[in-house]
């Protein structure tokens, strides 16, 4: 009698180890595994005499054992000797199974793949690929791709999936004839090439991407790039957002009347800039209008104000949330950190409440009652202004009329965030109340003091207008930077007194590593203890992430109202924070910061007209990387020119912030290198989609699919 499961329906198969990594490499379709491609090649299409092989050079060669035995000095290893017609050769394993000895026995023809260098036992190999062949046995006819790959996915897997894959993607040309440049292999022609390279094909060119296959992915790459930034900039314009006009002598004017500073002539600009999308009316709106300044609808604005720290980004945003206001409409403001958003809070309180404006306060530890009687004045339209963290776009949170949003320090949010903001403000969006009329778009306004060189705001951010403001408030004086070995940390405590001792303020910042998150706030209570001891009748401060809001609150409070002569903390000051009075920062454990993040932190300093300075305190040894790091913070203080070295230095898909392979936007095309091609890409792209907008659609999927989402954000 079968027994019941035998009749029972099959289960669901479960995915394998191998099949889940694929997927999590973003390796889901046939197409992906066919636009999946080699780092480099394994040349097994040819043997190499032993006596010809240079130490370093990784090859093939082929011969008989001599003899293969268990050494146990200097530590137990397998020694086998290979020999062809012109010499001889080590092979070595620390790790070794019954199998290895048997195939490598004494009398065995063997071909075996690996680097030769010269070790404890003279030429030889360690640990090389090796398999028992008869004599004359073929050799391949292809190179041997090695794909990039994560540790729960054998490259032998892979190199299979890719293989069967390939022969079932549809490969098809999408693209019109006169799309693609002249030179460059068809698709299907070009990805055989990459995957199979066959012999005797020049593999400098195949390595170092100059090869005409390699130029045509490239070219699709960069042009499917193109494409959904024109289509996302296609869809912003078929949406409306509230027309926002600034009135003479309104909100926007007496906010500048009380400033206690007169604007830039770079802030001037950006702001004239600002008011201007908000104000301009949507084009088919303009045209069907009998008169144009009638028009109440604007095309949603989605613009970029980079200016480097310090630039003064902030009033510009009060600005801007003024127009809005002035208009009856709401304004959001969010910061990524509770430090921050407080900050902001507190400037656009004194600034704004004065003149009649409502603000809330919304942050991730505010709960409870406080933070329904906040949601209350939200949704009621009482607030005209909300600051606080993301919890700004938490579910609960609803606006009556929310006009325009503002991010600052918008690369410091993720990705997802960055979606998830925009989804709730797709929700949010205010005024449905006139019948038949269509939901508006919220304005969109972020704010970055990392910014996006020039070749980057051009491909990632095509579908965003970005203003920048190039000149800092007057009477600044550059930060000097110093950098010193850990060694110097008595001399530098020196410097600290001095400074104190004139009545300057100084921040110490101590690394925090999530891995190592304890380890390093035991540092940095200790750094704290010795600088207070060190500092007798000083008051010195500690803060760090894992303190409860109001400490930290507390104690940022009286650092910022002077009471306070030095700061330790932890990076939770790295974004925006505002003493201008603080002379001098010292960076401990500089080496494990990125650029961007070190620049961000000397913009602590540097606030005020004293002359400041900047200590990198590091531990040897440094990482080539690192020291490329340092010596970039030593030599300029410009913000652009450190964004172009962090570029440099780490390339755009870590820029981004985007580590996982799956989320890097470009994966072939580099920006400085391929800088041709992305000029050709951008002129097609717009033709492509005016004359053939279907093939434009199914080039943009064939190469986006997932990642299309990650690039509206
Ligand atoms: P960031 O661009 O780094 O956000 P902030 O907005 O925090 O810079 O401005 C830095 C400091 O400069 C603040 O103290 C701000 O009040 C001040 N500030 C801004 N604009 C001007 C200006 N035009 N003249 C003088 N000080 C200014
Ligand atoms: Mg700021």
């Amino acid at each position: 009698m079968p027994s019941p499961a035998a009749n029972a329906p099959a289960a669901p198969r479960e995915k394998s180890a191998p099949q889940k990594a694929m997927e999590k490499l973003g390796l889901r379709r046939d197409i992906d595994l066919a636009l999946h491609l080699p780092l480099r090649y394994e040349d097994e299409t040819r043997i190499t005499p032993i006596a010809a092989a240079r130490d370093g050079d990784a090859v093939q060669v082929e011969g008989v054992m001599r003899d293969c035995r268990i050494e146990l000095r200097p530590r137990r290893q397998l020694v086998a000797r290979l020999a062809d017609d012109s010499g001889e050769l080590t092979l070595r394993f620390l790790n070794f199974y019954p199998n290895h000895q048997k195939t490598l026995a004494a009398g065995q023809r063997v071909r075996v793949r690996g680097e030769v260098r010269h070790g404890f036992f003279g030429r030889e190999m360690v640990h090389p690929h090796f398999k028992g062949v008869e004599p004359g046995a073929p050799l391949a006819q292809a190179l041997t791709p090695v794909y990039p790959t994560s540790a729960q996915l054998p490259q032998a897997y892979l190199r299979k999936a890719v293989a069967s894959a390939l022969h079932r993607a549809p490969l098809d040309e999408l693209l019109p004839p006169g799309t693609v440049p002249t030179g460059l292999p068809p698709l299907r022609e070009a990805l055989m090439r990459l995957h199979h390279p066959a012999p005797g094909l020049a593999l400098a060119a195949l390595e170092d991407r100059s090869h005409p296959a390699w130029q045509r992915l490239k070219f699709e790459e960069l042009l499917a790039q193109q494409l959904s930034q024109l289509m996302a900039r296609a869809q912003r314009g078929a949406q409306a957002a509230p027309r926002l006009v600034a009135q003479q002598g309104g909100l926007v004017d007496r906010l500048l009347a009380v400033l206690p500073f007169q604007l830039t002539g770079a802030q001037r600009r950006v702001v004239e800039e600002i008011a201007q999308d908000l104000a301009r009316p949507r084009e088919h709106d303009a045209a069907d209008a009998a008169d144009a300044a009638d028009a109440t609808h604007a095309t949603p604005m989605n613009r970029l104000l980079q200016g480097d720290v310090g630039s003064g980004k902030t009033v510009v945003a009060a600005l801007a949330a003024a127009v809005a206001i002035d208009c009856g409409w709401q304004c959001a403001l969010m910061a990524p950190t509770e430090i921050l958003a407080e900050q902001h809070f507190r400037k656009l309180v004194q600034w704004l409440e004065p003149l009649g404006i409502g603000i809330a306060w919304l942050t991730g530890s505010r709960k409870g009652k406080g933070r329904k009687e906040m949601l209350a004045r939200v949704a009621s339209g009482e607030a005209g202004l909300v600051v606080g963290t993301h919890a700004v776009i938490q579910d609960d949170v609803h606006f009556a009329r929310l006009g325009l949003a503002i991010v600052d320090e918008q690369h410091r949010f993720g990705v997802a965030q960055r979606l998830a903001l925009r989804e709730k403000l797709h929700a949010s969006s205010g005024d449905a109340s006139a019948p038949g009329s269509a939901v508006l778009e919220p304005h969109l306004l972020m704010m970055s003091a990392t910014p996006i060189p020039r070749t980057l705001a051009m491909t990632y951010y095509a579908d965003l207008d970005v203003s920048t403001i190039d000149e800092l408030p007057p009477g600044r004086t550059p930060v000097l930077t110093k950098v010193f070995a850990d060694d110097k940390r008595e001399m530098v405590v020196a410097n600290i007194a001095a400074e104190v001792a004139k009545g300057r303020q100084v921040y110490w910042v101590c690394p925090l590593i999530e891995e190592s998150e304890k380890l390093d706030l035991e540092n940095a209570t200790a750094t704290h203890q010795r600088l207070a001891d060190a500092l007798p009748g000083q008051a010195v401060g500690l803060l760090h992430g894992r303190m409860p809001a109001a400490e930290k609150a507390a104690v940022m409070a009286e650092f910022s109202e002077g009471r306070m002569a030095v700061l330790v903390a932890t990076t939770v000051i790295e974004v925006g924070v505002d003493v201008p009075n603080a002379s001098l920062m010292v960076i401990e454990h500089a080496e494990r910061f990125g650029l961007s993040q070190l620049h961000q932190l000397r913009g602590r300093v540097g606030r005020g007209a004293v002359a400041s300075v900047c200590v990198l305190l590091y531990q040897g040894p440094l990482s080539p990387t690192g020291k490329d790091r340092l010596r970039a913070m030593a030599e300029t203080t410009d913000g652009f020119e450190i964004a172009r070295r962090d570029l440099e230095i780490r390339g755009p898909g870590e820029f981004m912030g985007a580590r996982q392979s799956g989320d890097a936007l470009l994966r072939f095309a580099d920006l400085n290198e391929d800088a041709p091609l992305l000029a050709l890409a951008r002129e097609q792209a717009p033709r492509l989609l005016r004359q053939h907008p279907t093939a434009a659609q199914a080039h943009v999927a064939r190469w986006l699919d997932s990642r299309a989402e990650f690039l509206k954000a």
